[in-house]
């Protein structure tokens, strides 16, 4: 049976570009989402930016523009990431996008057509400095579940309580810094406590299979009663005060839904933009799962207010909250406000393979709430030893042979090994196919690494280097050898999901079609192949240190006359290590075969000459050199160069963008300086 799925990971929020924890989260739903449509299964893969609330209202405001231009801005930088990592949602929509406002005043109306909207007079924090209220997120404090410091005013990030900012102990405006006061204000109310929310909330959180069994767990404390007797599910303040970016209430003037009132709404939102007219009809048809991918940070508010906003305005609930942990590097975590870690694009821009990735990750992924760690020197061995040890060497060890004796074209007999071997191979299908399925996606790579190993094994037993030295063994070469590239193709078939660009690879190596998880059950038989090319390069581990380099910062913030920022902070002991000396330019020369560089023979008052290689060829000729004083860094270790070895450096000026910016200005001590003097 063809299953219809209708598929979403978190809506990030539009106030800056993606992080590696929004990395991790799109490759986890898009592989599941490769897996399913490669079983015939049909799928919508949405997504879009949350673009409303205070925060990014402020920080358009800071940065001079609209909120609207502010997220635009943002959505635009998306892509790099998306394709680069070959995230393949089929739409990428905004929640400030007309069908999210209508949709998010009609589901509004319908909840006060069931009774579930109240009005309130609340007190509400006031910034005295800034002369307005204070959004959630802009009143820090102590939780008042946990006690921990620093924590935003509507949910903890340390033990993920969630409370109203009044709630917090010692606030304080993030904004000025000024205590803040509480002022009076109307405000709407969604009954989550209502006696047909909390039924339903319960009866829906326990449905079999919906939540994980951890997460059921956590949110099952909502469910209780204070110590009061009162119930522990409380109303849910869903409108904010003008100035805000956002949604108007219906029948207001300066209201505005609260921005976790109409985020979850934008997965309905995107879906419409990709279907258009036929949403209706489609969201409506209770065939259609519905599952969300999110982070353990938004388990609330997709468990409880997210269903129960949908049932109680008579729409369908979502089938699965799929959550996941935080991705940590080397053990640090990440966090979603404060934004750490490697960077994604610099990944890409540094030429990493983004499959590695995709890899590294899913072998770490399971279907429970844990924590998953990039380790660089793990993620190297790991790449390494399996996708290009185990994996993509088999390809390599037969392709060659087949083309060169046989023209491409395969065996149709195999033997009897080769034939128990891949069918061995072919028995595994299922079993894989559950462990995609059951999101326990390092799980099933085990199992698919297991079989490259097998295969591995048939190839060391059977020698096909050897064989191919034999007289008269053309025939168990080719068999050998064909076994080998059927071995490789259903191993492909297994790891389509996770490595989409490289499965297309070697679909056009195999000459075959888009290859589909049924595949696996049938053989190549007699059939020709095109010549093998290099499918995957090494990891290097150079390659990899170069993401933990200090990242350039995001957007300076104004060009310096030199064009670059400070670089960090050292202590006197720091510089100190550097040894600075006087030196004279005895003499200067060009160095054939280089457009760059000057050969300069340097006297440092050692008793000894340098020779030292420096870029400045650009801006001086070697005669007007001759005799001058310069700085030398003196204990920098020797350099090997094409041209011979470099015994130090001298020092020049220059801008950090030389193309706009030409010139190079060799540092030259006042007059009476000698050569050896340290300059200090
Ligand atoms: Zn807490």
């Amino acid at each position: 049976m063809t299953r219809q799925l209708f598929v979403t990971t978190a809506l990030p929020y539009a106030n800056g570009p993606f992080h590696v924890g929004h990395i991790m989260e799109y490759i986890q739903a898009d592989i599941w989402v490769r897996f399913q449509r490669m079983r015939g299964h049909e799928v919508k893969f949405v997504c879009a930016d949350d673009t409303h609330g205070a925060p990014i209202m402020i920080a358009a405001e800071k940065a001079g523009q609209t909120p609207q231009a502010f997220v635009a801005a943002i959505a635009a930088g998306r892509k790099a990431y998306l394709e680069g990592f070959h995230i393949a949602f089929d739409h990428w929509h905004s929640t400030d996008a007309p069908e999210n406002h209508e949709l998010a005043q009609s589901i509004y109306l319908a909840l006060r057509e069931q009774g579930l909207i109240a009005e309130r007079t609340i007190e509400q924090f006031f910034d005295p400095a800034k002369g307005m209220f204070l959004p959630d997120r802009f009143i820090k404090g102590e939780c008042p579940k946990c006690g921990a410091k620093d924590q935003y005013g509507d949910n903890c990030e340390a033990c993920g309580a969630v409370y109203s900012p009044t709630e917090l102990k010692n606030p304080y405006s993030a904004l000025s810094g000024a205590t803040p006061v509480l002022k009076t204000s109307s405000h709407f109310f969604f009954r989550l406590s209502d006696a047909r929310c909390v039924e339903f909330l319960k009866d829906w959180t326990q449905t079999p299979g919906r939540l994980q069994p951890e997460v059921l767990n956590k949110i099952s404390e909502w469910f209780g009663t204070d110590e009061a007797g009162a119930p522990k599910l409380a109303d849910w303040d869903i409108s904010r005060d003008a100035p805000y970016f956002g949604i108007r209430i219906p029948g207001t003037q300066d209201k505005y839904f609260y921005v976790w009132l109409d985020a979850p709404i934008g997965y309905l939102a995107a879906l419409k933009g990709l279907m258009g007219p036929a949403f209706d009809a489609y969201v409506a048809d209770p065939a259609v799962e519905q599952v969300h991918f999110i982070g353990k940070d938004i388990v609330t508010f997709h468990t409880l207010f997210w269903p129960a906003t949908l049932h109680f305005s008579g729409r369908k609930t979502p089938n699965h909250i799929f959550v996941h942990g935080f991705i940590t590097v080397s053990g640090e975590k990440m966090s979603k406000s404060r934004g750490t870690g490697i960077s994604p694009l610099r990944y890409l821009e540094l030429g990493l393979n983004a499959q590695w990735l995709r890899y590294y990750i899913a072998a770490k992924l399971n279907a429970r709430v844990e924590d998953i760690d990039f380790n660089p020197e793990d993620f190297v061995a790991r790449v390494n030893a399996d996708l290009v040890g185990k994996y993509v060497n088999i390809a390599s060890r037969a392709a060659g042979f087949l083309a060169k004796r046989f023209g491409g074209a395969l065996s149709a007999d195999l033997g009897v090994e080769g034939r128990m071997l891949l069918d061995a191979l072919r028995a595994h299908a299922g079993t894989v196919a559950q462990l995609y399925e059951e999101r326990e996606f390092g799980k099933a790579l085990r199992e698919v690494m297991a079989l490259a190993d097998r295969v591995n094994e048939y190839v060391d037993q059977h020698k096909p280097w050897e064989i191919a030295r034999q007289p008269g063994q053309d025939a168990a070469l080719h068999d050998v050898c064909s076994v080998c590239i059927e071995a490789f193709r259903l191993l492909t078939i297994y790891l389509k999901p996770v490595l989409p660009a490289l499965a297309a690879e070697v679909e056009a190596f195999l000459q075959v079609g888009p290859m589909q998880w049924a595949d696996a059950q049938r053989a190549l038989g007699r059939h020709t192949i095109a010549p093998y090319r290099h499918l995957m390069q090494r990891a290097e581990a150079a390659q990899v240190d170069k993401l933990f380099e200090p990242p350039a910062p995001a957007e300076p913030p104004k060009a310096l006359p030199g064009g670059e920022d400070i670089a960090a902070e050292i202590g006197i002991a720091d510089f100190a290590k550097v040894d600075l000396r006087i030196a004279r330019i005895v003499d200067a020369a060009l160095v054939e075969g280089s457009d760059k560089l000057l050969r300069l023979t340097l006297d440092a008052g050692e008793g000894r000459l340098r020779n030292v290689f420096s870029g400045i060829r650009s801006a001086y000729a070697p005669e007007d050199l001759k005799g001058r004083l310069t700085v030398l860094v003196a204990n920098l270790a020797p350099r090997k160069m094409k041209f011979g070895v470099s015994e130090g450096m001298v020092l020049a000026a220059s801008h950090a963008d030389e193309k706009a910016h030409p010139g190079i200005f060799l540092l030259d001590p006042a007059p009476g300086a000698q050569p050896g003097m340290r300059v200090r």
